[in-house]
């Protein structure tokens, strides 16, 4: 039986392998005692709320895994669970609340929104002192700017994972692979920006000869949503590969029933790679501990 945590792979030598697991819960810590001097001094803990509409299996897994990483770290959590049936107008004014609730530091709207609820409308309406998760068009320019603001968490993470790990950014050839507005696009911004100082080449479903792209890479990104597309043959010998990709597969070897695979395969790409995160274990769990960073930094802000 395959285990259910951290990639193992006893081919691969694992200071090869960049623990997303081990960092985030330094991190962690780092936050809890924030949060408990904040406590010691007499303030509210940072409170992080949620709001999730409809059914849908993932996101239900992904909000509870937030609830728990909050109660980990000392902050309070809610959680406003909506029908899938609720109109824009009913969610809207959910959102009308928590934008005013003194008691709310951050808050989250979990994605996708049922087809019938207008999603740029809804991320449009949310108040940018409260976006943690950075999705106001108001942190978007802050961050095309260079000016503080609410970093989207899977990007911040990934930025965060480097420079714990060691991985120098300044002057590399970092290739992203995919340009969603949650990943590759603000990844891209982000490795630019002066700080992180690479050279970033930013590739898409319309990019040609991807594999001579990718294979000038000193750093590849992938976040492109199809399980195991990245092999080992359009990876540079030593480049450092970040997998943002995330797969449910089918496996009945497993005690699940299914195994989780990132978009690149792991297994061979790890014998050329210099540095790899695996799936699961990776960028994952930077992503929550990365909203919980802006909750503390909500709060602190206040
Ligand atoms: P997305 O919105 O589906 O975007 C995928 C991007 O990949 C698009 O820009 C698309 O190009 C590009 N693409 C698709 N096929 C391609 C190909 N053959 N060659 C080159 N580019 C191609 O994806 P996303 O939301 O960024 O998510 C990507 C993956 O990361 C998913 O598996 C998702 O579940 C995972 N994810 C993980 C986390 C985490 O916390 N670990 C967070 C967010 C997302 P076009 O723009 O031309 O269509």
């Amino acid at each position: 039986m395959k285990s259910g945590g951290l990639k193992q792979n006893n081919m691969i030598p694992q200071d090869k392998i960049i623990d997303g697991k081990a960092i985030a819960d330094a991190m962690k810590k780092e936050i809890a005692a924030e949060v408990a001097e904040m406590l010691d001094k007499g303030m509210d803990a940072p409170h992080l709320a949620a709001i999730i509409v409809g059914e849908d299996g993932a996101s239900q897994t992904y909000v509870a895994s937030k609830e728990k990483a909050c109660h980990s770290v000392g902050m309070t959590s809610s959680v406003y669970r909506m029908p899938a049936n609720t109109s824009e107008e009913e969610l809207l004014k959910l959102i009308s609340f928590l934008n005013n609730d003194e008691e709310v530091d951050g808050y989250i709207i979990q994605l996708p929104l049922p087809k019938h609820i207008n999603e740029t409308k809804v991320i449009h309406s949310i108040n940018p002192k409260k976006d943690v998760d950075g999705f106001t068009p108001f942190n978007i320019g802050l961050m095309q700017l260079g000016e503080p603001c609410f970093l989207p968490a899977t990007p911040a993470g990934i930025v965060e994972l480097l420079k714990r790990s060691g991985v120098e950014t300044a002057g590399k050839h970092v290739v992203v692979l995919g340009r969603s507005n949650i990943v590759g696009t603000p990844i891209s911004v982000m490795l630019s920006r002066k700080g992180a100082d690479a050279t970033v080449t930013i590739c898409h479903s319309r990019t040609q000869n991807l594999p001579e792209i990718t294979r000038q890479a000193d750093i590849l990104v992938v976040a492109i949503g199809k399980p195991l597309f990245l092999k080992a043959d359009m990876v540079k010998p030593g480049a450092v590969v970040v997998d943002v990709g995330i797969h449910r597969i089918e496996d009945p070897t497993t005690e699940k029933g299914y195994r989780i695979e990132g978009d690149v395969d792991f297994d061979e790409v790890a014998k050329v790679a210099s540095k790899i995160t695996p799936v699961p274990g990776g960028v994952g769990p930077m992503t929550i501990v990365s909203l919980l960073y802006n909750t503390l930094q909500a709060k602190k802000r206040k």
